[in-house]
């Protein structure tokens, strides 16, 4: 029987030559699911036996790696701030930008009274899970246009112990909602444009799905129509708090003010320095109809 050494040596050797921009580490996670203990556990006796059938099914998921699918799919989990989450080809997987999101949303929550909360596409439940674990709110609604993902975020939601706590609901945009409104909209939605396609790592063109990333000729089609149909389902003084993609901020910043119903927008940057949320309040609605006129701009 080969030794924990051996093998992630092995592996490692095999990852670098595809490429895999930290091998060793990336060896030693598939080593640690495979045997069911924590990789840094693997240190305290790496001249240990691995079992046969670890050996298999780490070789299986080298294999699967090998061929060019997400760690976190190999995986079968991520983490997404204080969650563990199950992630498959069925969602986007999580990334550290979408925390900064988070973030944000929970740091306006603090100063209201249990606040309701939107998170429309919500994927692997990332966002929605996240706000029923760290905040305080009354309640919490996430939708998904795609049934697929949220069988994902259903059984994340009774994993963490909060399907109690996060209401999920199928359907495109705003249309599981319809009539209702919430002190909070946040959204994480496809923004990359199809002129984007090619230039995509192949990890995320070819195992990420299509409906989770992309949108219309410059990305923006998602984003547009939630910044246009936004102030149907907000309280007056509510955020609409949106990640947004590289180079779109400006955009997004100019919809919002030419909607003509949101307080001045703001723009926080990502851990790597880059413009990648957008918030802004709903104004107060003044005294002559603007809302009705805005239901009528309804596309
Ligand atoms: N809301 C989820 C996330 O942030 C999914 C986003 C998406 O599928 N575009 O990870």
């Amino acid at each position: 029987m080969a030794t924990r050494r051996a093998l992630v040596r092995l592996a490692e050797a095999r990852l670098r030559a595809q490429g895999v921009e930290d091998p060793r580490l990336e060896a030693e996670l598939l080593l640690g699911a495979a045997l069911g203990v924590r990789r840094l556990d693997l240190h305290l006796d790496p001249e240990a036996a691995v079992p046969p059938e670890a050996a298999v099914a780490f070789e299986a998921s080298v294999e699967r790696r090998l061929r060019g699918e997400p760690l976190q799919y190999v995986l079968g989990e991520t983490e997404f701030r204080e969650l563990r989450l199950r992630v498959d080809r069925r969602v986007l997987i999580p990334r550290p930008e979408t925390e900064v999101l988070v973030e944000e949303v929970l740091r306006w929550a603090a100063g209201r009274r249990d606040p309701a909360a939107l998170d429309v596409g919500t994927g692997s439940g990332a966002i929605a899970l996240s706000l029923a674990r760290e905040g305080r709110f009354r309640r919490i609604v996430a939708t998904d246009v795609s049934a697929a993902a949220l069988e994902v975020a259903r059984e994340n939601a009774e994993r963490l112990g909060l399907a109690d706590r996060v209401e999920f609901r199928e359907g495109p945009l705003f249309e599981p909602v319809r009539g209702e409104r919430f002190d909070v909209v946040v959204s994480n939605p496809p923004y990359i444009s199809e002129a984007e396609r090619p230039f995509l790592p192949r990890e995320v063109r070819e195992w990420e799905p299509a409906v989770a990333l992309f949108a219309g000729e410059e990305g923006l089609a998602v984003l547009a129509a939630l910044v246009r149909e936004a102030p149907l389902h907000l309280e007056e003084g509510g955020l609409l708090a949106l990640e947004v993609g590289l180079g779109q901020a400006a955009e997004v910043v100019r919809r919002l003010e030419a909607a003509g119903r949101y307080g001045p927008p703001r723009v926080v940057r990502d851990l790597a320095g880059r413009d990648r949320v957008v918030l802004a309040p709903l104004a107060a609605l003044a005294e002559d109809g603007a809302e009705s006129q805005h239901v009528g701009h309804r596309a």
